[in-house]
């Protein structure tokens, strides 16, 4: 299916700042408050996607950004393109991921001990799922970070650049 990137991401995130706002009406002592920042590009991003499959990539990444963070954290999502590619960057201010598990945590079942010693739930699946769906629409995602600082996580996609003027048919 093809999306408008930009509105895509937005949706999703409208979603995650919703579920802040009715929660903190519960006043339930359990959910987490935290503030999505955005910087987008103001160009919309047309890309070919599998939206359902996408959107569980950037579920998770967000829902792992609001997880492993302490409450009251900023989230920044940043959505840019670079020559052929988009990438999408989740930025949080978490207890972030020693550098030696930084590539191990997309593999299945892998969790970080700090995290786990801390009864968080969760399988250890969720970022080797959203590995699976990156790469089969021929992407990559990796993951930066700083313990104790906070981490990033990017996807890129292929992107094939259209001229603003909007297709040029030939004369018949
Ligand atoms: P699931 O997503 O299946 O519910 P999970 O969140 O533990 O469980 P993944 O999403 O695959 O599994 O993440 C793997 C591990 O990577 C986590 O257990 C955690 O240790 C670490 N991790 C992932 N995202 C972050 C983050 N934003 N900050 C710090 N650690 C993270
Ligand atoms: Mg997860």
């Amino acid at each position: 299916e093809w999306v408008n990137f930009n509105d895509f991401v937005n949706h999703i995130l409208n979603r995650f700042d919703m579920i802040v706002k009715t929660d903190a009406e519960k006043a339930d002592s359990k959910t987490k408050k935290y503030t999505i920042k955005r910087e987008f590009t103001n160009q919309a991003l047309w890309v070919e996607i599998d939206t359902d499959k996408m959107m569980q990539v950037i579920d998770n990444i967000m829902n792992n950004a609001i997880k492993y963070s302490p409450d009251g954290g900023v989230i920044t999502v940043r959505l840019l393109q670079s020559n052929n590619h988009i990438i999408l960057s989740i930025s949080d201010q978490g207890l972030g991921i020693p550098r030696k598990d930084l590539n191990k945590i997309f593999d299945r079942f892998y969790r970080v001990d700090k995290a786990r010693s801390r009864k968080q739930g969760g399988t250890g699946l969720g970022l080797a799922i959203s590995k699976e769906i990156v790469e089969a629409h021929k992407g990559k995602i990796w993951a930066d970070s700083a313990e104790g600082k906070g981490s990033t996580f990017y996807i890129s996609l292929p992107y094939e650049p259209m001229s603003e003027e909007g297709d040029n048919w030939d004369e018949v």
